[in-house]
């Protein structure tokens, strides 16, 4: 065994450290190991093993955790290369790769000992500590220690500490002094959530189950031909058959909302027809009804194609990639699911990510009816200890389709075949803290290594993954056509400008979007509206001096929430009341402005009052689960009109939906962000695709102030190659992506002066460096200048070469080390998706 090993520790240093192994102990390179770092233990990745005596003094390896790797050669080479490409610590990026932590975070509890109740008998804990001389503030802690734990059977850590302020210093002193004792119970798991689940005892009893119980073989052995014998009811019958739909298995609380009466299960469980089993909640998939299957209707041409081409992909064995370009309604996801029933009967492994709002229960349980218990779906939702199971059951090879959002990226599945990535410039692939990746070029990058077929699929490509299709880096397959010829639905501008000249005040709805609503109401049609604002009034203002209410964190105006009672920052979560006069100056005269969703749905209950309107934005929806029950409500005709955010504007098929009406589509393009156009474009094209997914065509109603500009007009035609020739002209012209690498600096202090001062240090170094081929901008104050305390001052680097731009970046990173800028404060996103 070599004598040494490096460790990549999850800490915000971008080195590896040495530690020497004992003798008997066996690490691997891509297993985990507990080291010693600076007064704590910390488990961190071997990266190498060898006998090169360290320039400095090592300490031991406390213990090998994993005699196996956790992190395949491949993924250990993916996470060097996220850290390189990133520029972002190697230790970081393997914790982020590894949900893992749940297995040793440690469990510390406290108990008092015999010495400890007598030194609190004794009044004051002086007596017995004649060695120690402690401050009268030590003493009065561990007089509130005792105090606290004489109260108690045993205390964790945490709430040990948090009650007493304890320090861990006074604490271990304590346990050495015999007055507490110290357990560690980690291990210990906690139990794991259960559900009940209902499962059919065989095929041939559903099959049976279904005949008359007289003619029952399994109704009783002697007693077949008992007269007395009830026969099966309709009640029982529905249940057998949702179990059979089910494929045989059902939560039982499904079961219970189905129209039978409770008895029913139990005498079918009685009668040895079900059975009923307890089992760890994976995901809420078994609380989900049965929806048709996704295979239900045929493979239109472009639809065969596209799979064809991802089989034969596939088949090579060579990276290859698609961009699979959609319109809304195209069928998407059922070629993905195709194409990963074909790898998963190749016995090969394949990977869905998909963005944070797509992984509803719902689809969940489609999932199920396709690949059975092969798939492990990986979804925010789960716990730190189902994360781990689901990751150990892809890493023992039991889950071989992996579906789940951004991190999913990372499943340890072996003979990886097909990496897909849905909804392809959905933001919430970038992940906005370090490691800053973005999980669709992870992606491609996982596939290269792999050798593995990548497909990016969506309605709206991003900018550059088009780019690249154009340049050949992926094929581009398009499936032009809705499902069943349905058409796109025709789009209606409105200008507002007109409006207000028109009508002489400001309108939230139009005249037009108002009747178009009436009409669908009266025919029974339904309507969406979207306003991508939360909230009620997203400014309130003082009349008197002109003073805007801010949030006390953020350089950002606090939006009013009428039902909460509330001002609320979007930025940080910071709440105040309601103001009734203002902070600045006294005056009574606070108006608040504008409109967002909570005041759009109550305009739309004054000017429909008989219309059942529901509200989708992220104070009325929690998680999918929330997210799910409205659409349900809207799929079962519960509701006539649905407003929301762009929460509304995500996927989902909604067949009665005949209109959209967009209100305020202008917001994101007055944003400072190159980006916007983009932006606007993708949202209205997905909003509009909600349109007319029925028998009934649809209309998009698209209410703007600025009519003229090219992002509402080609998504206006369903034109996405025009729009993107034109933005890709204003890409160029201004050298952004995908003609240009970009990073964004951001220098951040929640003092001012040392926001200024940091940035002015690495400004003066870039003006004083020789970068040929970069060009620097700033340091300027960013956009939101205070964000959650910090000041923020940034730089925005672009090149044509992504080399000089990363090198250019690590000189400046260990310069910014060199003059003490703590590397927390420093944040440097590579491909940034905000520069705000
Ligand atoms: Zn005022
Ligand atoms: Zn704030």
């Amino acid at each position: 065994m070599p004598e040494f090993c490096d460790v990549a520790l999850p800490v915000p240093l971008d080195t590896a450290f040495s530690y020497r192994v004992p003798e008997g102990m066996e690490p691997a390179i891509g297993g985990r190991v507990l080291v010693p770092f600076r007064q704590q233990r910390m488990s961190g990745i071997v990266v190498d093993l060898h006998d090169r005596t360290p320039a400095v003094v090592t300490k031991n390896v406390v213990s090998v955790l994993d005699a196996a790797p956790v992190l395949d050669a491949q993924l250990l080479r993916l996470g060097k290369w996220i850290a390189d490409y990133y520029l972002a610590p190697v230790g970081e990026v393997f914790r982020t790769m590894l949900p893992l932590s749940a297995e040793f975070k440690r469990t510390i509890v406290y108990r008092i000992a015999e010495q400890g109740q007598m030194a609190l008998h004794l009044g004051g804990t002086s007596g017995s500590s004649a060695r120690a001389r402690r401050t009268p503030e030590e003493q009065l802690v561990e007089f509130r220690v005792l105090d606290y734990l004489a109260n108690r059977a045993e205390a964790l850590e945490p709430s040990l500490r948090s009650a007493t302020s304890v320090s861990r210093t006074v604490l271990t002193g304590m346990v050495r002094k015999k007055w507490i004792l110290r357990e560690d119970v980690s291990g210990a798991r906690d139990a794991a959530r259960l559900v009940k689940i209902a499962v059919l005892r065989s095929a041939e009893n559903s099959r049976s189950a279904l005949v008359p119980a007289d003619e029952d073989p399994s109704a009783g052995s002697g007693q077949a031909n008992r007269r007395s014998t009830p026969r099966r009811n309709a009640n029982q019958r529905t249940v057998i058959e949702t179990l059979a739909a089910a494929g045989g298995r059902l939560a039982v609380d499904i079961l219970q909302t189905l129209d039978v009466p409770r008895t029913t299960l139990g005498t079918l469980v009685k009668r040895g027809l079900v059975e009923i089993l307890e089992e760890p909640a994976e995901f809420h998939v078994s609380r989900t009804k049965p929806r048709p299957s996704p295979f239900g209707f045929q493979f239109n041409p472009a639809q065969q194609k596209a799979l064809r081409r991802i089989e034969e992909g596939v088949a090579a064995r060579k990276f290859a990639g698609i961009l699979l370009h959609g319109v809304t309604g195209s069928g998407k996801t059922a070629v993905y699911l195709a194409g990963m029933r074909a790898v998963l009967e190749a016995g090969r492994s394949a990977i869905l990510l998909v963005p944070e709002i797509g992984l509803t229960p719902a689809v969940a349980a489609d999932l199920h009816q396709v690949f059975g218990d092969k798939v492990a779906i990986l979804h925010s939702a789960l716990s730190d200890q189902e994360r781990a199971e689901q990751w150990h059951r892809i890493k023992r090879g039991e889950a071989r389709m992996v579906v789940g959002t951004r991190s999913a990226v990372f499943a340890p599945v072996s003979d990886l075949a097909l990496i897909i990535v849905d909804e392809e410039q959905d933001s919430s692939y970038k992940q906005e803290e370090t490691p800053r990746y973005q999980a669709r070029d992870v992606a491609v990058m996982r596939a290269k290594m792999a050798d593995a077929m990548v497909v990016l699929g969506s309605a709206t490509p991003s900018l550059e993954s088009y780019y690249n299709a154009q340049k050949n880096k992926y094929a581009l397959v398009e499936l032009p056509d809705r499902v069943e010829q349905r058409p796109l639905p025709e789009v209606e501008l409105i200008d507002m400008k007109q409006e207000f000249q028109e009508t002489g005040q400001e309108q939230v709805i139009s005249r037009k979007l108002a009747e178009e609503i009436r009409e669908r109401i009266e025919r029974k049609e339904q309507v969406m509206i979207l306003l991508n604002r939360r909230g009620y009034s997203p400014v309130a203002l003082c009349r008197a001096c002109g003073h805007r209410m801010e949030c006390r964190n953020c350089a950002v105006a606090m939006t009013q929430h009428k039902g909460a009672r509330r001002m609320v920052c979007h930025y940080c979560g910071f709440q105040a009341p309601i103001p009734k006069t203002c902070g600045e100056c006294g005056s009574e005269y606070v108006y608040f402005l504008g409109t967002g969703s909570e005041k759009l749905e109550e305009l739309l209950h004054g000017m429909f009052p008989t219309a059942r309107i529901g509200r989708l934005d992220r104070d009325t929806v929690r998680g999918n689960e929330d997210f799910e029950r409205v659409l349900n409500a809207l799929n079962q005709g519960q509701l006539d009109l649905l407003v929301g955010t762009q929460m509304i504007a995500k996927g989902h098929d909604v067949h009665g939906v005949t209109l959209v009406g967009v209100v305020g589509a202008d917001i994101a393009l007055g944003l400072p962000d190159f980006r916007a156009a983009e932006r606007t474009f993708q949202l209205l094209t997905q909003v509009a695709g909600r349109a007319g997914r029925g028998q009934t065509p649809g209309k998009v109603v698209l209410q703007t102030y600025f009519p003229d500009h090219y992002a509402v007009q080609y998504s206006a035609r369903h034109d996405f190659v025009g729009f993107y020739e034109k933005e890709l002209q204003f890409r160029t012209w201004m050298h952004y992506p995908p003609y240009s690498a970009l990073a964004n600096v951001l220098v951040r202090s929640a003092k001012l002066e040392e926001a200024l001062q940091w940035s002015g240090v690495l400004g003066k170094w870039f003006d004083g460096t020789r970068h040929e081929g970069v060009r620097v901008l700033g340091p300027a104050a960013a956009p939101i200048v205070r964000l959650k305390r910090d000041y923020r001052y940034h730089f925005v680097l672009k090149s044509a070469s992504r080399e000089k731009l990363n090198s250019l970046l690590r000189t400046m990173l260990s310069y910014a080390v060199s003059q003490k800028i703590p590397r927390t404060q420093v944040i440097v996103d590579v491909d940034a998706l905000w520069l705000m």
